[in-house]
């Protein structure tokens, strides 16, 4: 851009500018050590049955935390892996450890039998051919079905060129590993891709989940979504629900899973296992008292 306005670049580097650069700069520094010096680590989200509040999957959502500065949010510092290229270290790291997460978990017997994690993928990865092998091996490593993992992609990837980037789709899906679209409905929302590209799952934007039960909009929109899936054949899971009013609704509109903070944030790999995977144990554990017959 700065090129393009010719004489006027020197403008475009203003104070604000240049501080946006130099904050850039800074990350993506301090980032490249963050990797090197483990700092990054996975935080688990449940993915619920809203009539039960039971986890039946987690989403993996990375955190850093930086020695001096704290928690980083992943909105800050995602963009910048992807702008460096940090991206694929981090991508593989991700992939890793939420697959090495849930063999640890089967081990100690936590584990549901149809428990499956959902793990974000980037523009980059989608169009790396290596994807799927490294997506297989982890698979095999950890003794883990393909069944056990979705990746989730943004609208904004299947938008444009993408030919590299339905290959790598269908060669995950031929893997037999679930394919979500994440935040729909705040891109182009073409109706189009969900029948192009073989996703298995539609996520909710939490923008349309916010207002349920307040604007008919919103419900509108929900609605439309979930027929349009179902039609498809394809899930449905609601982001951002955060009040039972929203999780009611939803219920009406037949969401059959749901994540946000009404019952659970993202947290570190114990507390998800204490709070969300040993309840499970415990009610399959629990057998119903013997009736008395007369
Ligand atoms: P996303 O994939 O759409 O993840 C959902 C975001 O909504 C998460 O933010 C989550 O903590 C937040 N959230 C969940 N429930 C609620 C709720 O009830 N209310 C509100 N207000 N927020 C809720 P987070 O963890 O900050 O992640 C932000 C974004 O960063 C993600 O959006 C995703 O695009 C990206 N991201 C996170 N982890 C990874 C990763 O491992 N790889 C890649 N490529 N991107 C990631
Ligand atoms: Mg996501
Ligand atoms: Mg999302
Ligand atoms: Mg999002």
């Amino acid at each position: 851009r700065a090129k393009s306005e010719g004489r006027g670049r020197i403008k475009v580097f203003d104070a604000g500018m240049r501080q946006t650069v130099r904050e850039r700069v800074e990350i993506e520094l301090a980032l490249r050590q963050a990797v090197q010096r483990n700092q990054l680590w996975l935080s688990y989200q449940p993915i619920v049955d809203p009539l039960t509040g039971r986890a039946g999957g987690a989403e993996a959502l990375i955190r850093w935390t930086h020695p001096e500065r704290g928690p980083i949010s992943p909105v800050e510092f995602i963009p910048v892996a992807e702008e460096t290229g940090l991206i694929d270290q981090i991508g593989t790291f991700v992939l890793e450890e939420s697959l090495r997460q849930m063999a640890l978990w089967r081990d100690e017997g936590l584990l549901p039998e149809r428990f499956y994690m959902s793990v974000n993928a980037s523009a980059r990865q989608l169009r790396d051919h290596t994807l799927r092998g490294q997506i297989a091996d982890g698979l095999r490593v950890y003794r883990l079905g393909p069944e056990r993992l979705t990746m989730e992609i943004t609208e904004s990837i299947l938008v444009g060129d993408s030919t590299q980037v339905v290959d790598v789709l269908n060669s995950l899906r031929g893997l037999g590993v679930g394919l979500s679209v994440d935040d729909f409905g705040t891109g182009y929302s073409s109706l189009s891709y969900l029948s192009r590209f073989p996703v298995t799952t539609v996520k909710v934007d939490r923008a349309f989940v916010t207002g349920l039960g307040v604007d008919p909009g919103d419900e509108a929109i929900v609605r439309a979504i979930v027929a349009m899936s179902t039609a498809l054949h394809l899930n449905v899971i609601a982001e951002g629900v955060e009040t039972t009013a929203q999780r009611d609704a939803l219920i009406a509109l037949d969401v059959s899973r749901c994540q946000g903070w009404l019952w659970g944030k993202a947290v570190a790999h114990d507390e998800f296992a204490e709070k969300h995977l040993r309840v499970l144990q415990d009610e399959s554990a629990w057998t119903p008292p013997l009736q008395q017959t007369a």
